[in-house]
């Protein structure tokens, strides 16, 4: 163990993956890996307290930097993407709540990937799955993966199937997983990269292998803008690969009313007209629009202004109604953050390898 000092929550959480069912999940896990997965079982579940007690520090970082216990996230605050809902509804929320009837050819997937262009809700439907089903989740970015855990990817990928075995039910949400598993590289490739992919593909079958009756509660899901840059082991194991497209008109309209709860509108603004000019805009863009588009009234009251008249302004004289022109101007000033030919890629994937 080095004889470094552990943090106590890192002891509360050595208790935890020492006692009880969730150790079971957690060593069953590991030994249930498959043959490759030799060497993790013997690491994780043989020498157990070896195993915890260098990973302490990691522990507590990841704690720190991914462990995310209520993402607040529901259904309800995401447009649209019904299809997508149903979907992950099926494949992660209803096994974690009723697992009993999801066994033998029913067993739920291994892993779910989200793909789709940039800021279309693959994260907002992680995190709502996570709330739906109410259990742990981990927020994974592969970018931080690479860079703040460089050196360590692989013993991090360990420890934290290990921590979403022990906070089980869990889901581990990895984001941008093309970075991670990108597959260009697979000649230059570097030697590190090629065992982090390796230790995650591991862990991933580890955590469905309901060997010794021990049912594990971990569902990856991997989101990425990038689907045709995964490598194809990887791809196997996300099972359902579920696309997220741009938000067509009744999600546009969903989508200005979620943005504008609360928010003074003139009568006579055509939601219908406003919707009609977001063609091509991504869900983030149009909460960019609708954030500018707010802003406009209170440009409108502050111009002309000096700071001190500024400040002597109270609540109610900075009150202005969006107007339709308001809606015109933003939508004029943002232009749309996807081009037409990254779409036309993602279907064209999507009639590949896509589940929905
Ligand atoms: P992605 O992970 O696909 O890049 P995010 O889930 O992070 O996108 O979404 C970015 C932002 O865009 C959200 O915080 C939200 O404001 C908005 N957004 C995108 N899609 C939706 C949606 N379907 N419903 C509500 N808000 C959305």
């Amino acid at each position: 163990a080095g004889g470094r000092p552990v943090p106590s929550r890192v002891d509360s959480w050595n208790k935890r993956a020492g006692a009880g069912p969730a150790a079971g999940a957690a060593a069953g896990g590991a030994a249930g890996a498959g043959g490759g997965a030799q060497g993790a079982a013997k690491g994780a579940g043989v020498k157990k307290s070896e195993y915890m007690g260098p990973d302490g520090d990691l522990v507590a970082n990841l704690e720190r930097d991914v462990l995310d216990r209520s993402p607040g996230i529901r259904w309800t605050d995401i447009a649209g993407l019904k299809e997508a809902k149903r979907v992950l509804e099926e494949a992660t929320v209803l096994p974690m709540i009723m697992p009993e009837f999801f066994t033998g050819i029913r067993r739920p997937v291994k892993g779910v990937m989200l793909f789709g262009p940039p800021g279309t809700g693959k994260t907002m439907l992680a995190k709502a799955v996570a709330t739906e089903c109410g259990c742990t989740f981990f927020n994974v970015s592969s970018a931080t993966l690479a860079s703040k855990y460089r050196g360590e990817s692989e013993r991090m990928v360990r420890c934290l199937f290990e921590m979403a075995r022990c906070y089980s039910p869990s889901i581990i949400f990895i984001d941008e997983i093309d970075s991670l598993c990108t597959q260009r590289g697979a000649e230059g490739e570097h030697e590190a990269s090629r065992r982090v992919k390796s230790e995650l593909l591991v862990q991933i079958d580890g955590c469905h292998s309901s060997e010794g009756g021990e049912r594990q509660h971990v569902v990856v899901l991997a989101a990425t803008n990038f689907p045709w840059d995964i490598d194809e082991a990887l791809r196997r194991r996300l099972e359902k690969r579920i696309y997220i497209p741009l938000p067509q008109r009744e999600e546009q309209l969903e989508l200005l009313h979620i943005n504008l709860k609360g928010i003074d509108i003139e009568p006579n603004v055509n939601f219908d007209v406003v919707a009609g000019k977001l063609g091509g805009y991504s869900g983030d863009d149009i909460t960019n629009i609708c954030r500018d588009a707010a802003m406009n009234g209170m440009r409108r009251k502050i111009a002309g202004k000096t700071p001190a008249e500024i400040r002597e302004m109270s609540k109610d004289d900075m009150k202005e109604p969006i107007t339709m022109e308001d809606f015109i101007q933003a939508i004029n000033k943002i232009n749309p953050s996807v081009a037409q030919k990254d779409v036309t890629r993602h279907e064209e994937w999507l009639k590949v390898y896509g589940s929905i």
